[in-house]
């Protein structure tokens, strides 16, 4: 074979080097937003500790109608999970506004991440009743395994049916979060310096940001 490295086998190989490589797109990620930081390039930088003062202005078309709220999280690199646990502010969100038209493709999709997750969690739940029909009441689920085939429902009882019902909950809810974090216009990125980015599609919407705190003051 020709990944028998003395030591080390081919699994842990390929471990490494996926991570080396997550850990290299991440970099260039966060180099990203700190170049567009410094030339002023659709990214502005802000204080971690300030709360950011929001233009009144619809943060996808720069309208002046930003009558809907719309809240982004953050996204965290290189943060570890006991600081999160142990700071509230890593988990602050932002709310900014957008225009009626700006705001529904957004509150589209993160309903539908909504859904996605609900699904998900009910795949889970099938897997708990079952079990718990199952340990509690082995009458009624015998009984139900009986007749239930008869109905072609005898997936609805069957341990064979649970490892796809984790694959696809876990999926639906993963894909479900990741909708629900949808944010076409702003990105928010937490390294956990004392600064945090923000990277505006709309540079105009950038400018008025960076300047309302505090940007060419200093
Ligand atoms: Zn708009």
């Amino acid at each position: 074979m020709a990944l028998s490295i003395p030591g080390i086998d081919a699994e842990h190989l390929f471990a490494l080097v996926g991570g080396l490589g997550f850990a290299l797109l991440m970099w260039r990620y966060d180099n990203r937003f700190r170049k567009g930081a410094k030339m002023h390039d659709h990214v502005a930088e802000i204080g971690r500790d300030l709360d950011p003062a929001i233009p009144p202005r619809c943060l996808g078309c720069g309208s002046h109608h930003a009558s809907h709220p719309v809240k982004v999280r953050r996204f965290l690199h290189g943060v570890s999970p006991i600081t999160v646990a142990m700071d509230p502010s890593y988990k602050r969100r932002f709310t900014f506004g957008c225009c009626l038209d700006c705001a529904r493709p957004i509150r589209r999709r993160r309903r539908l991440g909504r859904f996605s997750m609900v699904a998900g969690y009910l795949f889970g739940v099938h897997i708990a009743l079952s079990i718990i029909v199952a340990a509690t009441a082995r009458g009624s689920y015998q009984a139900a395994a009986k007749i239930l085939p008869h109905y072609r429902l005898g997936w609805l009882f069957n341990v064979a049916t649970w490892p796809f019902e984790m694959i696809i909950g876990t999926f639906l809810v993963g894909l479900g979060f990741w909708m629900t974090l949808y944010s076409p216009y702003v990105t928010v990125l937490d390294t956990g310096g004392r600064t945090i980015f923000f990277r505006f599609r709309n540079q105009h919407y950038r400018d008025a940001f960076a300047e309302l705190n505090g940007e060419g003051a200093t």
